[in-house]
């Protein structure tokens, strides 16, 4: 599919984009695409419809980063600052 990952070596993240960390939990992920709909600078669907993360990630704001992850049904999307601190879903 996408040529645009942020890394291609790891398409779910981890990735650093604007002092966050971001990654998805591919065994949680459902496919649902809420994401992508509400961030589609940094999520897309892969071929097996497990949400990957995209290099134009960097244009998004990290508030629409973060709203996309409270939007996923199943939590999958996390957050956590340079430090390795949670920030969504919270633990
Ligand atoms: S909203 Fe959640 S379940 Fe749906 S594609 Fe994105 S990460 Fe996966």
């Amino acid at each position: 599919m996408t040529n645009n990952l942020f890394d291609s070596k790891k398409p779910s993240g981890p990735v650093k984009t604007r002092g966050y960390i971001v990654y998805v939990d591919r065994s949680l992920c459902i496919g649902a695409a809420t994401c992508v709909a509400v961030s589609e600078k940094t999520f897309a669907l892969d071929s097996e419809a497990k949400a990957v993360i995209l290099k134009t990630a960097d244009q998004e704001k990290i508030e629409t980063i973060i709203d996309a992850a409270k939007a996923c049904p199943v939590s999958a999307i996390i957050i956590e600052d340079e430090k390795g601190n949670r920030i969504y879903p919270k633990e």
